[in-house]
């Protein structure tokens, strides 16, 4: 990835425009530009040359007093190198499960211009921990950017923002201006597609990580955003989609039941899980009906026929051999008066310890059962409305390469191949940059917008003189 972040970088200066020959040099009217310069509170932000960064070089971690928040930040940065206007606004989407923020730093330790994009998400009932760091990114960070006291704008997004929208406002002390979720979710996505080389990728077991440069050629397409539920937007131009479908079948099912069924303690403990486990101890196969293939309807004797479809008669069996070996080996009856277990292989009271599947097996077969389903009715979706790219979105896919191939596959085998599934890097953040970049006048986030001042300047005044002297 060090290579390649550097490779994507563009130096900074002008001639980065020039070094791009597809994007002719935008002309600005004098009308464009004053009302640029003279928008109130507004800030633009340069994306000429962004890149994501390698997370060896990383922004060091910011100083919080010591302060253990059980925050996540292995998302990489995306670094602006040409970006140098003041940023005084961070953005929040908070979800069901998680809250996703973003905010603009400048290097710490580096003499170069610009600055870069931080990720970072806490549960949501984390919410005061939070809170906590977006005062501390008030006090500290904004400050660092040039931004002056009193001037801190969040921008929040997701239903969070109206669950907490007093409570932030009255510990920050600051604006907080909420957005509608599954815009911000598109002008996200749109950001990412259109302006960030290294950030689209295809997957298949062949070829795990194919990534697809920036285009801006991108509608329509579905974007399906799979975050506690699952929502399936259908895009047709730039803040242009409509909601044509979801589930409830999502992430939060997942992290919910795989909490009850198995010993996991966090999410990324069941992802890890899942990894190693073996669905076919809980699945029933076509071969373990069949005994072999149904190939008259070409189903092969490996396709799950129904998740978790043997653990009844195999929990039963377990429990007969149990009873057979006497009271010994019987569980207590347990307070709540349900037949619990003591396990000691999956960490589950509900999994007898000498059941024939394990935490991990649940795991893998859970993840298979609802990535599967999401990825069948993704496609239905594509196929009624002829969308022919789909993107997956949401803190669901985490990068689990399980997730991403059985989707993928979904999508490939379901449309003989004719429709193409897309996965993003910040694939948990599209809410939260799109909150983001709405912070922005016209052109934000965009490699045409010009950020200089002094350049927009010039570009009026050379128009003027343009204009009088062919008058
Ligand atoms: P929402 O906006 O509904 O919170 P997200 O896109 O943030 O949705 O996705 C939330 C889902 O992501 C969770 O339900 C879970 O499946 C998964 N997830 C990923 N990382 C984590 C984590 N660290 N903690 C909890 N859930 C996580």
């Amino acid at each position: 990835m060090a290579t390649a972040a550097a490779d994507a970088r563009i130096p900074n200066g002008d001639s980065a425009v020039d070094q791009q020959p597809h994007k002719p040099r935008l002309t600005t009217s004098t009308d464009e530009i004053n009302n640029t310069i003279i928008r109130p509170g507004s800030v633009k932000i340069n994306v000429e040359g962004a890149f994501i960064v390698d997370p060896d070089t990383a922004t060091p971690a910011l100083s919080n007093g010591g302060r253990h928040s059980p925050t996540h930040h292995e998302t990489s940065d995306i670094r602006l190198p040409n970006h140098t206007a003041v940023v005084s606004h961070i953005a929040i989407d908070i979800g069901g499960s998680l809250i996703k923020l973003v905010y603009f730093s400048r290097e710490v330790d580096s003499t170069d211009a610009g600055g870069r994009l931080n990720f970072q998400n806490f549960e949501t009932d984390r919410i005061d921990d939070c809170v906590e760091f977006m005062k501390h990114l008030r006090d500290t960070e904004l400050m660092g950017n040039g931004s002056h006291p009193g001037e801190l704008c969040v921008m929040a997004t997701g239903g969070g923002a109206y669950k907490f929208y007093d409570k932030i406002r009255e510990a920050l002390g600051v604006d907080v201006l909420r957005e509608e979720e599954m815009e911000c979710l598109m002008i996200g996505l749109d950001f990412f597609i259109t302006e960030i080389p290294r950030e689209v990728f295809t997957y298949s077991d062949t070829d795990p990580m194919h990534f697809v440069p920036p285009r801006e050629d991108i509608y329509p397409y579905l974007l399906v955003n799979i975050g506690s539920g699952v929502s399936m937007l259908k895009v047709t131009g730039p803040r242009s989609f409509q909601r044509v479908g979801g589930t409830s079948l999502g992430g939060g099912t997942l992290w919910g039941l795989l909490s009850l069924l198995t010993g996991a303690r966090s999410f990324d403990d069941m992802l890890a899980q899942a990894e190693h486990g073996d669905n076919t101890n809980v699945d029933m196969l076509v071969g373990d009906i069949y005994g072999g293939d149904y190939g008259k309807i070409g189903l092969k004797s490996t396709t799950i026929a129904s998740s978790f479809g043997k653990v009844f008669r195999m929990k039963r069996e377990a429990e007969a051999e149990a009873e057979d070996l006497g009271p010994a080996r019987r569980d207590p009856p347990a307070k709540d008066g349900l037949q619990h277990h003591h396990s000691s292989s999956s960490g589950s009271q509900y999994i007898p310890s000498d059941a024939p599947f394990t935490g991990p097996d649940i795991s893998r077969s859970l993840l298979y059962a609802i990535s599967n389903n999401i990825g069948q009715i993704a496609y239905l979706q594509s196929q009624i409305h002829n969308l022919s790219n789909i993107y997956f979105g949401g803190s669901f896919i985490r990068g689990h390469r399980q997730t991403m191939n059985t989707l993928s596959y979904a999508i490939k085998f379901w449309s003989k191949g004719e429709k193409q599934a897309y996965f993003l890097r910040h694939e948990g953040y599209l809410g939260s940059v799109g909150a983001f970049l709405k912070r922005q006048p016209r052109n934000w986030g965009r490699r045409g917008s010009l950020e200089n001042m002094q350049e927009m300047r010039r570009a009026a005044v050379r128009a003027q003189a343009q204009a009088q002297a062919s008058s």
